[in-house]
This record gives C-alpha cells, structure tokens and sequence, in this order.
C-alpha cells in the first residue's frame, strides 16, 4: 500500500499519487479565470497504522533528525531523507519575549524566526520536499512563479541538491529576491504584470516543456513541507499546542500548513485540539479573508507594502477558508501603517528584522493585545516568515539615514 495518498479539498475524491501530481482532474476542468482555483489536492496518510510509532524525542540536533527520531517521517510524502539537500532547513529559532516597549507581558510570547532558514525564508521547508520528491522522482528541472520568497528559495535548495531552477516572477519582486534567484544559479523569468500573470505561464509552461512545478496550492507537496513548522513548534512548546498562532496570509498555502500539521496531529490523536489559528492579512490585500463568507468571489486589486502576501487571487482559499471554518479559526486585516509600525516595534524590542509580510503578523498579534483579547497567562506564537533584509525598500520610507559628518568628535552630539 501506498505511503499517501490525495484527497480533492473540492469534491472529496481521492487520487492515488501515481495518478495526480498537481489539482484534482475533475474539479480543474470547472475553473475559470479570476476565480481561486478548485481541486487542490490535500495529503493523507494511513493514520491509524503510524499511531504507534510516535515518541517524544529531545535529543535531535535538525528538523529532520526530530522527524525520523519521533516517528513524523511517516507523515512525509519522500521516501528517504538522502535525498534533501545538505542544507539547514528547519529547526528554527523560537524565542520567549517578556517586555514589548518595556511593559512586562501579561501573556507568554513567542516568536518562531523562520527568517533563519537557508535562504531567509519560512519557504525553504516547502522547497526542501519539492526537491527531495523531485529526486527520488528522476525529475532535473524544477519551475516556480513567485512574488520572490518561494523564487528564491527554490533556487537556492536546487542549487545544493544539484537541480536546474526556473522561476517566474512579477517584475515588480523586490531586488534583495531577484538577486538571490541569479546569485544561486537559477534562470530568472520577469513577467509583465502580476503574480497571478507568472503563475498562469509557469503552468503553461510546465505542460509544454515537462518541467515539475512547485507552484503553491498547485503541488499538494508544498503544504506537507510547510506543516513541519506545527511539529517542530509542538516539540519547542514541550509538546504541547500554543492557544493562539498568527499567521501572515496572502494565498492561504501558509496557514493550510500550519493546521495540516497540527490536524496531522489530531489524526494521530497526539493532541486533542486545534490551537486557534488567526490568519493576519493586509487591508490593502484581503481577498482570502474578505471573501470567507461571501457566495461568490470577489476581487479586490492588491497594494499593500507586504508584497510576500499581494495576491489578487488565493490560491489556497478553499483549503484556508475550510480550515479556518472546521476549526474556528480567527481573522483580521491590519493596514499597512500597522505593519510597518509592528516591524519598527519588533525590531527594537527584540532584535528581530522581519519583511512586512511577516511584520503583518505580529501586527495582528498587536492589535489583539489592544483590543484585550489575549487572556493572561496565555500562550501565543507569531510566525515569522521572512527576513527584513530581503526588502529594504519597504522600510525606507519609515527611516532617516543620517547625512555624514566630518570625522570630528565636537560633531557627535551625546
Ligand atoms: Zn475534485
């Protein structure tokens, strides 16, 4: 019997992987233009025989260590950890903060840093499966359409595992993410006009010249990469859920991941509740969190500074919205005021410089402590995807660099 197999998040039918690779074959061919995709494809795993095998390993030095050691590689869609590349992915940092702005907090605080993955991104997990199926799969080239962090993630792990990258981008990506597509050996494809643009041709693409495609909310395998975040948060948590997880949204893969883990977890009877999940999106990008309850979609043109999370069209939002719906999760949409004064509270509170998106976050974490809806005692995680060096620009505008002066000690001013 297989490892896994795929459930269609649209129509429930179930597909075996030597079957489907990408959307569900019934659902694809309803969709249409300027609509979220139907028939992404959920992983499923033969829950009731791995139950057993799950221990409470401390003594593991990388995420996949604590993955083969705990019994979680069975939830893994890769047949043999010799094939990711020999790079660091996972087993990020997480720190406990007590203070914000010098008051002690009345709720613990954690910040999940996945700025500290190999190529400053929380999507190197998702990339590192990619890649690894790509391998045990014989397949050489592997393609992406990304607004930058996805882009430049795959290239980097296709660098270090030896495969050929090529990434489609909006020509609008910030310059920090382009750099590292070229700079890791990657064919970089500017396309004119947006994400969704890139996206399309990545898949025309990807049907006309063979290649595997990492597209988001396309390739099932990207949310079994991602969800790695929720074991390796339950291990940091002493192997226990957080109450509350804020998540930065923009095309709802993200998120999906953090609750596949934990609902993985729930399928292993391992916890017995979904901790509440709080998708933060940017008002000036709302499409997932704004057409939850509506009947039909509607678009709303993206222009946020979060450009890691400006998405017109969310890919993921039947995954997201059932997710979010199944589990009483929580939303909110902060400005771009908002992010960018949560990157400047964040950054010198403790030290850690996130892009916006991922400021977008703890943005939200901020507003649900001014609105006093975080019990005492309570504990609290906010995932940081991204590093802020990867969009400089996007801060800019909040900062004076000084003018320089003559090297003259009666010019320093005490
Ligand atoms: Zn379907």
């Amino acid at each position: 019997m297989d490892k896994f197999k795929y459930r269609c998040i649209n129509c429930d039918k179930e597909h075996l992987e030597t079957e489907v690779k990408y959307l569900c074959p019934d659902c694809k061919k309803r969709n249409t233009p300027n609509n979220p995709p139907k028939g992404v494809l959920k992983t499923i795993y033969q829950y009731d025989k791995i139950k057993e095998r799950f221990t409470q390993d401390k003594k593991h030095e990388t995420l996949w260590g604590y993955l083969k050691a705990s019994g979680f590689i069975e939830l893994l869609p890769i047949k043999s950890l010799k094939n990711l590349p020999n790079l660091q992915v996972g087993s990020t940092p997480f720190y406990k903060i007590d203070k914000l702005n010098n008051s002690k907090l009345p709720f613990n605080l954690f910040l999940k840093d996945d700025s500290q993955n190999p190529t400053y991104s929380f999507k190197d997990r998702a990339s590192a499966i990619v890649s690894a199926y790509a391998k045990e799969n014989n397949i050489e080239t592997i393609v992406a359409a990304s607004t930058g962090n996805a882009g430049s993630s795959l290239a980097g792990i296709c660098a270090a595992n030896g495969q050929k990258a090529i990434i489609l981008v909006p020509e609008a990506a910030p310059l920090a993410k382009l750099t590292q597509i070229i700079m890791y050996g990657a064919k970089l494809i500017p396309v004119k006009g947006t994400y969704d643009d890139a996206f399309d041709l990545s898949i025309k693409a990807t049907g006309a010249f063979g290649w595997y495609n990492r597209n988001t909310a396309y390739n099932p395998l990207t949310i079994e990469g991602k969800k790695t975040v929720a074991f390796e948060l339950f291990e940091q948590m002493n192997f226990k859920s957080p109450n509350r997880i804020f998540v930065p949204v923009g095309d709802g893969v993200i998120i999906s991941g953090v609750y596949k883990g934990f609902e993985d977890l729930l399928n292993l009877g391992i916890i017995n509740k979904m901790p509440v999940i709080v998708a933060v999106q940017s008002k000036g990008s709302d499409n997932l969190t704004r057409n939850i309850n509506n009947k039909t979609f509607k678009i709303k043109a993206s222009n946020t500074v979060a450009d890691s999370i400006s998405v017109d069209i969310p890919r993921n939002f039947y995954m997201a919205k059932q997710f979010i719906q199944n589990y009483g999760g929580e939303y909110l949409s902060v400005s771009d005021d908002e992010i960018l004064k949560a990157s400047t509270v964040l950054s010198k509170n403790t030290g850690l410089f996130a892009e916006p998106a991922a400021a977008t976050a703890f943005a939200g974490l901020l507003h649900y402590q001014a609105n006093n809806k975080l019990a005492n005692g309570s504990s609290n995680v906010v995932l940081l995807t991204g590093s802020g060096l990867k969009d400089l620009q996007a801060v800019q505008k909040t900062l004076k660099i000084p003018e320089a002066i003559e090297p003259d000690i009666r010019n320093i001013i005490n």
